[in-house]
């Protein structure tokens, strides 16, 4: 997709985080690089939804540039451009990225608590426990806060050797979660899946303590249909 392109379809993802009700006030965004990986375009800070449209959208350099666009880029934006940086590594085909409040997703976040495997519907979105970060230092935040979100981020996603297409999401310890996808509208469908996963599972955890986790041959088979060389759910042109 070209700049314009790109911004309208930012325009719309943003648009589909309110409608998918996974935003209060303003606190959510989405982004979405140029295939080069040379512009991520993404919603400007503070901006009301309601007088969102494409023309407000701004395009910044991986180093933090505005290129195009009258307004400032999210708050969040050298979160975005730090985890991109590295995790384009292992995915290349990473283009949308998403943050949200969403309620119960940040939940698990301010519990610290990574959300585990319960089910087929975590499956698949998710191959394996949502993880969260370790908390920020106080001079972490003091030196870049938003860019040190990113690096703790990437932090825990090296420790574990996870794959960032197989997790698609993070929870920031204390905050709140981060997605992505191969673009901003799949980037926001795993926002609504993670945030769908960490309601049934807090749910699941009110109705009992302990139980037996999901077999690993079950989460396998999900994640396997639909995502992959051999996968057979849906349409093909709607796998990633
Ligand atoms: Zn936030």
């Amino acid at each position: 997709m070209n700049i314009p392109q790109l911004k309208e379809a930012v325009c719309a993802a943003n648009l589909d985080l309110v409608r998918h009700g996974l935003v209060t006030l303003t606190w959510g965004n989405v982004g979405e690089w140029t295939d080069d990986g040379d512009a991520l375009v993404i919603k400007p800070s503070g901006v009301p939804y309601e007088k969102l449209t494409p023309r407000e959208m701004v395009v910044v350099a991986p180093d933090g540039t505005i290129l195009e666009g009258e307004n400032q880029p999210s708050s969040d934006t050298p979160t975005y451009l730090e985890v991109y940086a590295f995790f384009r590594q292992k995915f290349p085909f990473l283009r949308g990225m998403v943050h949200t409040h969403s309620t119960s997703a940040t939940a698990w976040a301010q519990a610290r608590r990574e959300i585990p495997c319960l089910g087929t519907t975590h499956a698949d979105h998710f191959f394996g426990s949502v993880p969260v970060t370790r908390p920020l230092t106080e001079e972490e935040v003091r030196e870049a806060y938003e860019r040190n979100t990113g690096k703790v981020i990437v932090e825990r996603f090296s420790a574990l050797g996870l794959d960032p297409e197989a997790i698609p999401g993070v929870l920031a310890a204390g905050h709140a979660p981060f997605t992505w996808g191969n673009s901003a509208s799949k980037a926001v469908q795993n926002a609504v899946a993670l945030e769908a996963v960490a309601e049934m599972a807090l749910k699941t955890f009110q109705i009992a303590q302990s139980f037996p986790a999901l077999e690993s041959y079950v989460l396998e088979k999900h994640y396997s249909r639909k995502h992959g060389p051999n996968a057979y759910y849906g349409q093909k042109e709607n796998r990633e």
